[in-house]
């Protein structure tokens, strides 16, 4: 499709939100640099044209009136824009003092994963290096760690899917669980659908009737916080009715005896006692999978939120290494990435744990190697931290006494915001990198303006873990700057500017393939000519003449020994049930209109046109016990907080949940109300499943 016109040119780059970074071309004004519009980009592989709402209006963050123009300093309790001399000298200021008087540790950094590897590995090498504190984690927490320890624990290491995107067109059966996809990756749909055009068969695992669920052969409508009953029940079937592929376990997996007899007791009726789920509809399931020949099972926040979502990953992930559905053409596991570089950001060594290419920081070696990149001594290194909302009880402490914040919004985004809120109140100095005024900002002593996507060039890896160039499309509005830049001007006032001699972010990622050379997501041979000839280049790619990795695990796994693992795992309540005083459970999720905290998105007219507030869903049943009408305004409140909203009626959902979008702040935050109850392995909150009481409001 010829897609030019006239006094335009047009930028090949992806869209800035989720981890399918649909391929689009920026339309821009070649006289006055104006962003002109966006046009999908038919050619991409992943996406053959398809751009859902939210990435069809993302330019129009550039040039939107909300955004930050200058750097912001508090004074008296109100931002005054400053200029970047007076900001930074300010930040100099306050964390040498910080350290000064309480140690490099006071100082912390919270990151994110909506920014280009190349921004990733900085904030990791910042904290490390520039302000040589143990704190720093990052959002990613809050979205992909789930599902990063489960593969962990079951393949030796974790990329979020093991083929490539285009093969699922091949594949004949998905069992998708906790991901309500039509809404939250709208793109890959397509793939569903042009397989079940070829008799493809899918099962949807979800609370929730979503679009996705209805649209599947099978929708499994279990009670939120039972995934690990009804994976053990479902691998139950699998064994007792011959699906196991036992040449491929037998070569290429530990563990299947213990696994076998820990589930021998998840019968049909048992797993349905626990997870609510009709037993033929879980027999139907087991069979209907276990005869398919090229399966994917799929996953994504609604197993991973919880306080046992590395095991729920673990053991979604055995199904399919019991029929023997990995390393093959169009089979599978793959978890859909929330962040737009979920995948990568997590890669590059912004986890309180890791160092670039999933090195550990407890391993010596590791350290020795990634202290030589960096030009430091390795006793310098600071160890281990603590993850994302621990560091808020850091805070607490007194531990903790200043944090910077990069491109992330957890006042929204955490559990129990008000917990998350107070310690910002506590912290002595705070910064914020934005492009908008978030709610996090909005706490903030000094607010450094960042620029969005589209105004710096990058790579970030998607959802299939396919490295990709994220080009330049304008150059940067009013007086922002990439965070790269900002970093590194802070690392020099920090006395640290010898390690952070940049230019650009090709400089960076040349930096970044010396560091991830040898581990586990090895970037080495991926270059960005590479990239810009291939269009993606998949990891692990240790050389140049390396072909990349589509497809994972074809001979063997990244375990010691080569073979997958498939952990046994006792079934557990969640972190709340329901009591006498919180009846019913709580889960969230996203809409198709909004992304993540709403930052972006609430900021797009059309976007909130479509959905301006946030809603319960309630099922009539419940709300006929209650009174309750549609449109009315209710209080819902748990162990942590209340707040109130309108309610939306819908059979769509199970008759004792009730669910809550969570793209907004303040009052509106349905995060007020979630449990942060943390995984013992990922550390990811149970933002799925807390118990709550509604109330009717009365007029006084
Ligand atoms: Fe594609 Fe996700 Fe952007 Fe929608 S939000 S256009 S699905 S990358």
């Amino acid at each position: 499709k010829n897609l030019h016109r006239e006094g335009e040119k047009l930028i090949t780059t992806h869209c800035s939100y989720c981890g399918m970074q649909c391929g689009m071309h920026i339309r821009v004004n070649e006289k006055t640099g104006k962003i002109a519009g966006v046009e999908p980009r038919y050619d991409w592989p992943v996406t053959n044209g398809k751009l859902c709402p939210k990435g069809v209006t993302a330019y129009q963050q550039i040039d939107h009136k909300e955004r930050i123009k200058r750097p912001l300093i508090k004074k008296n309790g109100k931002f005054v824009e400053s200029s970047w001399e007076e900001a930074l000298s300010l930040i100099e200021e306050k964390f040498t003092e910080t350290q000064a008087k309480h140690g490099k540790d006071a100082l912390s950094v919270f990151g994110g994963v909506s920014m280009t590897n190349e921004k990733c590995y900085l904030v990791g090498k910042y904290a490390r290096v520039a302000l040589g504190t143990r704190f720093i984690d990052y959002n990613g927490r809050f979205c992909m760690s789930s599902a990063a320890g489960g593969f962990i624990k079951t393949f030796g290491v974790d990329r979020g899917s093991t083929l490539p995107w285009p093969e699922l067109e091949h594949s004949d059966c998905f069992l998708i669980a906790g991901s309500n996809t039509a809404e939250c990756h709208p793109t890959s749909i397509q793939w569903f659908w042009k397989a079940r055009d070829k008799g493809a068969k899918m099962i949807v695992i979800d609370p929730r009737e979503t679009p996705t669920a209805r649209i599947a052969d099978v929708h499994i409508d279990l009670k939120p916080g039972t995934d690990s009953a009804l994976a053990n029940g479902l691998l139950h079937l699998i064994i007792k009715e011959g699906y196991v592929d036992e040449k491929y376990v037998a070569e290429r997996c530990n563990n299947y005896k213990e696994l076998q007899e820990s589930v021998e007791t998840f019968t049909p009726e048992y797993t349905a006692e626990i997870t609510g789920v009709a037993v033929e509809k879980i027999i139907k399931a087991a069979r209907m999978y276990g005869a398919s020949k090229r399966s994917v099972v799929m996953f994504a926040r609604g197993v991973e939120q919880q306080s046992k979502g590395v095991d729920n990953v673990t053991l979604y992930t055995s199904l399919a290494l019991l029929r023997g559905q990995i390393g093959k053409f169009a089979s599978g596991v793959a978890t859909f990435t929330g962040q737009g570089n979920g995948q990568g950001g997590r890669e590059h060594g912004q986890k309180a744990d890791l160092l670039p290419g999933y090195r550990k920081l407890t391993d010596p070696e590791a350290v020795k190697y990634i202290s030589n990149v960096w030009g430091i001594d390795p006793k310098d290194m600071p160890k281990p931290g603590v993850s994302a909302f621990e560091m808020f009880d850091e805070v607490q402490k007194g531990n903790i006494r200043a944090m910077h914040v990069i491109c992330s919004n957890p006042a929204v985004s955490a559990p129990h915001t008000e917990y998350v809120w107070d310690s910002f109140k506590k912290l002595d100095f705070m910064v914020v990198n934005d492009f908008f005024l978030s709610e996090t900002a909005e706490f903030a002593d000094v607010v450094l303006p960042a620029t969005t996507w589209a105004e710096d060039e990058g790579t970030t890896t998607n959802l299939e873990g396919r490295v990709i160039h994220i080009r330049k499309v304008t150059e940067p509005r009013h007086e922002s700057k990439p965070d790269w830049m900002i970093l590194s001007e802070i690392a020099k006032r920090m006395g640290k500017g010898k390690h952070f001699q940049y230019e650009t972010p090709k400089q960076i990622f040349e930096e970044l393939r010396i560091a991830t050379k040898g581990g586990k997501a090895d970037y080495h041979g991926i270059t960005y000519d590479r990239i810009d000839r291939e269009d993606g280049v998949f990891w692990p790619c240790p050389e140049e003449d390396h072909p990349g990795t589509p497809t994972m695990f074809k001979e063997r796994f990244a375990t010691p020994d080569g073979k997958a693992n498939l952990p046994v795992v006792a079934w557990k309540e969640p972190g709340e049930t329901p009591t006498k005083k919180y009846p019913h459970i709580l889960t969230t999720g996203r809409v198709v209109y909004h992304y993540l905290s709403g930052t972006q998105t609430r900021r797009i007219d059309f976007l909130m046109e479509q959905c301006p507030l946030p809603y319960v869903e309630m099922h009539p049943e419940m709300a006929s016990q209650y009174n309750m009408q549609e449109g009315e305004t209710i209080q819902l409140t748990t162990a942590r907080s209340s707040m109130k909203t309108e309610v939306k009626l819908t059979k769509a959902i199970r008759k004792d949940t009730l669910f809550i979008p969570y793209h907004w702040g303040k009052e509106l935050a349905v995060n007020q109300l979630t449990n942060p109850c943390l995984d013992p392995i990922s550390r990811m909150p149970e933002f799925k499943v807390c118990a709550v009481k509604i109330e009717k409001i009365y007029e006084q």
